[in-house]
């Protein structure tokens, strides 16, 4: 995993972006533009955006494309046919392009349960993986942690807060963690109580205080589910019991997270909310790139501030510490529909308050199995989804 420094691997480090057209995806071909030397842009992949993929493809110069809807990869097919490109269609080049030796990471910065697929191929035959792509480990965290492991494939962060919480840990193998306290900027509707959250809308949703992201998380973000789904993932990536991870609302998005060790020291990564960091450090892990961007002035943030998170008004934050506790495929469950209803909000068909409604429900009357694999996950995801109405 070293770049630059090791003789052996001479050429930089060639990258898959998989989700290139979303927020990440794009923030990272832009990281990957910064570093030539040392980074190189392999494959682009996307569900159907074909405009954008086009454009990407001409301006970054991908050796392959992957388009995973068949009307779209005809329409870039076509429009990169004079172009020096591989183009392929289809979920399953998705996955393989996990397993190419012309491939030495995969960025997963796929939106929801359709990046559980790649993500297993590419552990499973040791591919160093940068997860951008929550669901992964949320729904099949065990079994895509212990695969890893046993194909001593690397899994990077690229969340903001589990970046945090690996920039912490570095140097510190041997010290046991008391704690980790993942910071949560409270999202859009911080501060509301039930009754005004009763009558928010999709724009109000849409409008995170801090950071820049794609409208999922950012709805997941004002539900604070997202930081369930985060508590979930540090649960697996850093092996750590849910009993030792807390949640600390800091408005300000400046700390983005925090270890605690056993002599009562408390570490934190603190920076300018910008998700251009957390992708470049896990990109080019273990080194720290120069990235030309704004840095933290101290004096703009003279008052840093941290409350509790409201769990009453909030209830989809204890739904995911239930739903890890209880294992098995309760989190796939919780995501499904979560995913699902998060959907019928944006199209308007709920309210921003039915969302933890419907997530209790598809719990409560959740079947009891154990999923053992990929497909289980996935089946169990759909019906989930399938059973999940507004
Ligand atoms: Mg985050």
């Amino acid at each position: 995993m070293n770049i630059g420094n090791n003789n052996e691997e001479r050429h930089p480090r060639r990258i898959a972006v998989l989700g290139s057209t979303g927020s990440m995806g794009t923030q990272a071909l832009e990281v990957i533009a910064l570093h030539p030397d040392l980074l190189q842009l392999e494959v682009i992949a996307a569900n159907s955006s074909a405009d954008l993929l086009i454009e990407q493809a001409k301006k970054y110069h991908p050796n392959i494309v992957v388009v995973v809807q068949e009307a779209a990869y005809k329409i870039v097919k076509e429009a990169l046919a004079e172009e020096d490109v591989k183009v392929f269609c289809g979920e399953e080049s998705l996955c393989d392009v996990c397993e190419m030796d012309c491939v030495d990471m995969v960025l997963s910065c796929i939106v929801g349960i359709a990046g559980l697929r790649p993500a297993y191929r590419a552990v499973a035959c040791g591919m160093p993986l940068a997860i951008a792509n929550k669901e992964t480990l949320v729904v099949a965290g065990e079994l895509i942690m212990r695969t890893a492991k046993e194909h001593n494939a690397p899994v990077l962060p690229v969340d903001s807060e589990h970046s945090a919480i690996f920039q912490c840990l570095a140097g510190e193998q041997y010290n046991p963690v008391e704690k980790l306290i993942i910071t949560a900027s409270g999202g859009a509707f911080r501060g509301f109580t039930k009754e005004q959250l009763e009558q928010v809308t999709l724009k109000d949703a849409l409008k995170h205080p801090n950071w820049s992201m794609g409208p999922k998380v950012t709805i997941d973000s004002a539900s604070l589910m997202n930081k369930g789904l985060e508590v979930i993932e540090a649960k697996w990536l850093f092996n750590m019991p849910l009993e030792k991870i807390d949640v600390l609302v800091h408005p300000q998005s400046v700390i983005h997270s925090m270890v605690q060790f056993e002599d009562g020291s408390v570490k934190a990564q603190l920076g300018v909310p910008d998700m251009r960091l957390p992708i470049q450090y896990a990109l080019a892990y273990p080194l720290r790139l120069p990235l030309p961007y704004e840095r933290l002035d101290f004096t703009k943030y003279s008052n840093l501030t941290f409350e509790k998170p409201d769990r009453n008004v909030f209830p989809c934050l204890d739904m995911a510490y239930r739903a890890s506790a209880a294992g098995g495929g309760m989190p796939c469950v919780m995501n499904a529909a979560n995913e699902k209803a998060v959907r019928l909000f944006m199209d308007g068909k709920i309210k921003f308050t039915d969302i933890p409604r419907i997530i209790k429900q598809a719990l409560a009357s959740a079947p009891s199995v154990k999923p053992n694999n990929i497909e289980d996950y996935i089946a169990l995801d759909e019906e989930t989804k399938s059973r999940v109405q507004g």
